[in-house]
């Protein structure tokens, strides 16, 4: 069985002094590579640390992939008090990230979570379109995949990946993607891929995603510590199996069928 977590974010406190047993976890599931995703400069240093360290024991087979992020409310820089997100982060100095971010390219799988959010920003879209469009840019330089986080402004996103990637450049994956029936269509036609969480277990609008984008389009992530399709449980990357059950279930094909494609387009997009 190979399973893949394309979107998660084991660097974060809430795992620290559990991670052995997530990771058993995961790998009793049959996981086999786990994408943790960075959002500021030091989550990204984060990333890469707890990476190298976890990679270094033998037996853990290189589970940790890395994927460096820019998310768009620290790019502003903006306190908790402005936004409600509950963090203060330093205004981020783009072009200093790049630099990190391009330096340790040979680390990584791809660039993410990057992109827009209206939900926890109402007052600088034109500035987090401005970062973005000079994100995307700096992704296509250095030729990764790009994850994309697009909470209240799927639209403009997918507007302005569209603008900055003519040609197609680069996979473009869209990190639980919450846009309405049209959007995901005009995506799914543009050729980007959706990461699925499993909270599909309960959200109509997973399923309905599921249904409407073709199985070599699809992946499965979990976003833990968030989105956990369970009540009483913290998500974890063992959890993705629920995603894959209820891909199955949709597309009527066997759950087997389902984890070969989606591995298959793992290994495709994100090269290892
Ligand atoms: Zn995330």
């Amino acid at each position: 069985m190979s399973l893949v977590d394309v979107h998660c974010h084991l660097n974060h406190a809430l795992f620290k002094d559990n991670m052995k047993e997530i990771l058993e976890r995961a790998k009793q599931a049959g996981i086999k590579a786990i994408v943790v995703s960075g959002v500021n400069p030091a989550a990204n240093k984060d990333v890469l640390e707890l990476a190298e360290k976890i990679n270094s024991k033998k037996d853990n087979d290189n589970i940790l992939k890395v994927s460096l992020g820019i998310y768009p409310i620290d790019a502003l820089g903006l306190s908790e008090g402005e936004t409600g997100l509950p963090r203060n982060t330093e205004k981020i100095n783009l072009e200093k990230e790049f630099k990190f971010i391009e330096k340790n390219k040979n680390k990584i799988v791809a660039v993410g979570e990057v992109g827009l959010d209206f939900h926890w920003d109402k007052l600088h879209h034109n500035q987090q379109k401005e970062n973005f469009r000079k994100i995307i840019r700096f992704v296509k330089s250095i030729n990764k995949p790009i994850v994309i986080h697009s909470r209240k402004a799927e639209k403009e996103c997918i507007d302005i990946l569209e603008e900055e990637l003519p040609n197609k450049d680069i996979p473009v994956i869209m990190h639980c993607f919450s846009g309405n029936k049209k959007l995901i269509k005009r995506a799914t036609e543009l050729g980007h891929y959706f990461s699925v969480p499993p909270n599909i277990v309960k959200l109509q609008h997973f399923q309905t995603l599921v249904e409407m984008v073709p199985l070599n389009q699809l992946f499965t992530e979990t976003d833990a510590p968030w989105l956990s399709p369970f009540p009483d449980k913290r998500n974890e990357p063992s959890f993705v199996i629920e995603t894959i059950k209820k891909m199955a279930e949709i597309k009527e094909i066997t759950e087997e069928e389902v984890e070969k494609q989606i591995w298959n387009n793992y290994v495709k997009v994100f090269g290892e």
